[in-house]
Formats: C-alpha cells, sequence, structure tokens
C-alpha cells in the first residue's frame, strides 16, 4: 500500500467511527507515605464515547482533596477499583463515600478488589455513618493465575489479574473493545447477504465461512482496535503482570525503587523491573509510578530512562489522554 492509500484507509477507518479517548489523571503518585509533592496513590480515568464513564482506580488518603484540586467531578465516578488493601490503597475511601453522601449520591456503587466483600462492609460500619446509597464490595479473584472481567459493555471490559505483593493484590486493565463497522457493499459485492448469524461469527472470531467460502472480517469489514490502559497497583515483576499488559497502550506501573536491592524485600518493582515488562508485553507507553518519598528529586530515575522516549514518571495532577 502506498503512503497515500494508507493514509486514505485511515481516514476513512476514522471517518467510519465516533472518536473515543481514555483520559487518565494520576490524583496521587507516591508510595507508602506521603510527601509535600505526591499523595497517596489513586488514578482517575475517564473513557468518552458518546456516552461517559468515569472510574478510580484505588483510593488512597486525600483522594477526595485531589479530586478537587484537580477540578474533576468525583459525582460522575461510576464504580472504584481497589489493588489491595494496603491503607496508601483505600484510607481514603471512607471519606470520599461520605462526601458523595452528602452530596446526594443515589446511585449504587461498588467498590471492586480482592476481599472487598469483607473489607467495604467494616470500613462502613466505623463511626456514625448515614449512608444514603447502596455501597457493594464485590471480591476480585486473587489466587487463580488467570485474567477475570469484572465488568462489561458494549464498548469496554474491566479485568483484572493477581500479582505479587505481600498481601491479596491485584492489576487491573481497562481494554476497549475493537469496534467493526461491516460495509454493506462490499459484503454484496461478495455475493454475502444482508443480515444474518454470518456476521455474529465474523465479529466473534474474525472469519466464517459461506457457501463453503472462508470469509475474513477485514473483507468485509471496517475495524478499528481497541485502545488498552493497565494500572499495576503494586507488585514485585510478574508473568501476570505481563499477561494483563499484552500489547496495552499506556501500562502504569509501580516503579518503587530505582535499585535492585530494596524490591525484592518490600515486593515492588524498579525501574529494571518494569522496562523488561514493557518489552515483553509490547506496551507502547510506560509511566512509573508510586515513587518511595527516599526519592525527594526524580533525577537519577530521569537517567536510567533517557533512551526510552516511551517512558515518563508520574506527577500528582497529570493527564494523559490515550486516543
Ligand atoms: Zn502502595
Amino acid at each position: 500500500m502506498d503512503a497515500y492509500a494508507s493514509l486514505a484507509c485511515i481516514y476513512t477507518v476514522k471517518k467510519a467511527f465516533t472518536m473515543t479517548s481514555i483520559e487518565i489523571t494520576f490524583l496521587g503518585t507516591t508510595a507508602g507515605i506521603p510527601t509535600p509533592k505526591r499523595n497517596h496513590a489513586s488514578v482517575y480515568l475517564k473513557y468518552q464515547s458518546e456516552n461517559e464513564f468515569t472510574y478510580l482506580f484505588d483510593c488512597g488518603e486525600g483522594t477526595q482533596r485531589q479530586i478537587f484540586s484537580s477540578g474533576l467531578n468525583f459525582m460522575r465516578i461510576n464504580d472504584i477499583f481497589i489493588s489491595h488493601w494496603h491503607a496508601d490503597h483505600f484510607a481514603g475511601l471512607m471519606g470520599l463515600i461520605q462526601t458523595m453522601n452528602l452530596e446526594q449520591r443515589k446511585k449504587p456503587l461498588c467498590v471492586y478488589g480482592p476481599e472487598a466483600e469483607n473489607f467495604v462492609p467494616k470500613l462502613l460500619n466505623i463511626g456514625y455513618f448515614v449512608q444514603g446509597f447502596e455501597v457493594n464490595g464485590v471480591d476480585v479473584n486473587f489466587e487463580k493465575h488467570e485474567i477475570s472481567t469484572l465488568m462489561e459493555t458494549n464498548e469496554f471490559m474491566i479485568q483484572s489479574i493477581p500479582v505479587k505483593h505481600a498481601i491479596p493484590a491485584v492489576s487491573f486493565a481497562f481494554v476497549e473493545k475493537d469496534r467493526i463497522k461491516i460495509d454493506k457493499a462490499k459484503a454484496k459485492k461478495l455475493g454475502l447477504p444482508e443480515k444474518g448469524p454470518l456476521y455474529k461469527q465474523l465479529k466473534e472470531k474474525g472469519k466464517a465461512s459461506f457457501k463453503g467460502e472462508n470469509v475474513a472480517l477485514e473483507d468485509v469489514a471496517l475495524v478499528e482496535k481497541g485502545k488498552k490502559v493497565v494500572y499495576s497497583g503494586d507488585t514485585m515483576a510478574c508473568k501476570t503482570i505481563e499477561e494483563i499488559s499484552q500489547g496495552a497502550d499506556l501500562l502504569i506501573h509501580d516503579s518503587t525503587f530505582f535499585e535492585e536491592d530494596f524490591e525484592k524485600s518490600y515486593r515492588h518493582a524498579t525501574v529494571e523491573d518494569v522496562l523488561r515488562i514493557a518489552k515483553n508485553a509490547n506496551v507502547k507507553q510506560i509511566i512509573l509510578t508510586h515513587i518511595s518519598r527516599r526519592y525527594q528529586d526524580t533525577d537519577d530515575l530521569k537517567g536510567k530512562i533517557k533512551n526510552y522516549p516511551n517512558v515518563s514518571i508520574a506527577k500528582d495532577f497529570m493527564n494523559v489522554v490515550v486516543k
């Protein structure tokens, strides 16, 4: 395909679909202890298509104030995902839920996480907390080393996989589905029917057979590949984070330590670990987060990633859009 044809093809594909985006705002980027510049872990994710969906991944202490400061709207949060039950990842939940309550939220809220059915009711039963809307803890598998789909719409899925930390912990992936538009003129030219089970099979399997002939999805459809963003939570380097990160457009990864010595005792990843994982998983863009307070400036880290233009270091309130 020459350059002009290739551009024309991209233009046709873009024109066939409404633009979608996944917008990420880092609300907190420190490790166990906050610093003047870094709050506890939390990532705000907004998926924009014809509809808008908003999710929070982790909710460390002070997250609601970070949401206010960033100009985002906590009332738009559909559900919350907690990677593990260390306080730097969940201690902001109580305050945030109480504020949602004061602001008259009525929509039920699900809080997903390993052992969430145990911990969420406990959190809500501390103090004289009046609860005007339903909050449900939803358990996420942290034992079987496989990808679980936690929720699914026509447009996207949110998935998890167990990872390796000192306590039960998971990573999450926001996975946009491939978008497919059948080109009726092309289908007619190939002698295919206007509708029928053939198209369901093509969309699901990428190929089908009609009157003994093989048909590939690309022969009769425009396909826009779905986008994928992965959030590691806290983990050492492991095979499962590589598995869920396969082909991701963006990997947000624990990078607590810059040197190799620490990661084993504290069960976190180093910069070298993340670079290796990203390479093995063919990730397009990497953002390092969960930075230990021992690194008040990140010059050392910048030196380590200077040869990797697709790697950057998270800061509080940093905003990234995957289109
Ligand atoms: Zn942590």
